[in-house]
């Protein structure tokens, strides 16, 4: 029994040391030097325990990225001052070899000219230019397993003449040369957006119910204002819908840029925490009234699934892209809440059927499950699945709130289901199980909601 509890207290201890550590990111780069280099330091171990990961997608991005391939250079440093050379893993990682010499730091290089080059999907991809380098946290940040849960401090450095700007402490007012922040752990590090150079433009929107910023780079000449007043449209009628916000501060990034080839594609965007991420190519013409939708959806996506999200999604398995079995949910609600609700678009429902219509076979013959778990690693890069995915989940909702509306007679409506969601996340601090989602639902609404769900759950007739 003693044993046991000597066991126990010794696993908590470490536990705790490894939660207590504060682990130091340097991040180095030179003015318009297409690499960068990443040093990572913490409590010193036995080298043949520490394995550098190098993640191979994030949440809610869908797709299976090999990261790795742009990661060169890497190195362990042994407290005796010796280099280890790292080595490939079996999958998405470095080891250091079988030597139990004692490493405390880790070096490496990244390539972001081959990676926005054989990266098509311009969402995935960090990008350097003259006077700009734009980068996607996990994009370029590694962690050593087992310390992902450890707090950071996180150290940047340029050239003297370049801003520094990061959706982590977003501020007008930019440190030149180097910065420093201080970051929760490493889901919260790699969530962040980074933008350094002289071609960075830094806008606060004035009268946001939360501070605001639009961060942007272009290769054209833009108007921060226009993209600033959209921004702040889209957050308080968000505000407005939900009843309260979450973030603590917003930043809207924007990319206008040169297609660097015809077969790359500018046309998704990203949502992290509290920013999103916009590409657009300026070879094309881009229907700006699209511009609020786009705004509403992403900013939206910081409630759900950000903030309440199902088994998968968080805490998230780096070095996969895991398989997510309600992404129909994450993006299905959202399309609901901003087209329907908000924008009031009531046409959009013959748009989101016409997708189920018109499906391959291969698609309209999954169950909504199986076409998450398909979706996760290929949602964007075949987007007729995609599509399909968040057509069900917005149809699902859009029956959903007309069944609670009817059976509640006009006291609920969907808007209670998904607060409903949001509060149980609150509450219970942890993802909701596939099997919840709907008993969730149906107590926050007071309608048994059980048919329409069962309903969804098949493939489409
Ligand atoms: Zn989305």
């Amino acid at each position: 029994m003693k044993k046991w509890i000597f066991l126990w207290l010794f696993i908590i201890t470490l536990t705790q040391l490894n939660a207590q550590q504060q682990l130091n990111y340097v991040l180095n780069q030179q003015a318009n030097n297409n690499s960068i280099t990443i040093h990572i330091s913490f409590d010193a171990l036995p080298a043949s325990d520490a394995n550098l990961v190098i993640p191979r997608s994030a949440p809610g991005t869908y797709i299976l990225t090999n990261y790795i391939a742009y990661v060169d250079d890497v190195v362990a440093y042994t407290i005796s001052g010796k280099e280890l050379s790292g080595m490939i893993g079996d999958g998405s990682y470095f080891t250091f070899g079988n030597t139990r010499e004692l490493i405390h730091k880790v070096s490496y290089s990244v390539d972001l000219q081959n990676m926005e080059t054989e990266l098509l999907d311009a969402s995935t991809s960090s990008k350097a230019r003259k006077d700009y380098l734009g980068l996607f946290g996990y994009s370029v940040f590694g962690f050593i397993e087992g310390l992902e849960a450890a707090a950071i401090q996180l150290t940047i450095i340029t050239d003297p003449s370049w801003p520094i700007f990061s959706t982590l402490r977003p501020e007008t007012t930019r440190k030149y040369g180097s910065d420093r922040y201080e970051v929760e752990n490493y889901a919260v590090l790699v969530d962040a957006q980074y933008l350094l150079g002289k071609d960075v433009q830094v806008m606060q929107v004035p009268d946001a119910p939360i501070p605001l910023f639009i961060a942007a780079y272009a290769e054209t000449s833009i108007d921060l204002k226009n993209i600033g007043n959209k921004g702040l449209l889209g957050l308080r009628q968000l505000a407005d819908y939900f009843g309260y916000i979450p973030m603590p501060h917003y930043t809207l990034v924007y990319e206008y840029l040169n297609p660097i080839s015809a077969r790359h594609d500018y046309g998704f965007n990203m949502e992290h925490l509290n920013s999103m991420t916009a590409h657009r190519d300026i070879s094309k013409t881009y229907d700006i009234d699209r511009e609020l939708g786009n705004i509403i959806h992403h900013i939206g996506h910081s409630w759900l699934p950000l903030r309440s999200y199902g088994e998968g999604y968080r805490p998230f398995a780096w070095q996969v892209a895991p398989l997510i079995e309600t992404i129909w949910l994450n993006e299905g609600f959202i399309w609901y809440v901003s087209f329907h609700d908000i924008l009031q678009n009531t046409s959009i429902l013959n748009w989101w059927q016409s997708n189920l219509d018109n499906a391959p076979d291969f698609i309209k013959t999954k169950n909504l499950k199986e076409l998450s778990l398909l979706g996760s690693t290929q949602y964007a890069s075949d987007f007729r699945i995609g599509k399909n995915l968040f057509s069900r989940g917005a149809l699902m909702a859009y029956d959903l709130d007309v069944f609670i509306q009817q059976h509640s007679h006009g006291k609920a409506s969907f808007k209670d289901a998904i607060l409903g969601l949001l509060n149980w996340s609150k509450e219970h601090q942890r993802p909701f199980k596939y099997d919840e989602i709907e008993p969730i639902m149906s107590e926050a609404t007071g309608v048994d909601l059980s048919s329409v769900w069962q309903k969804w759950q098949k493939a489409p007739e």
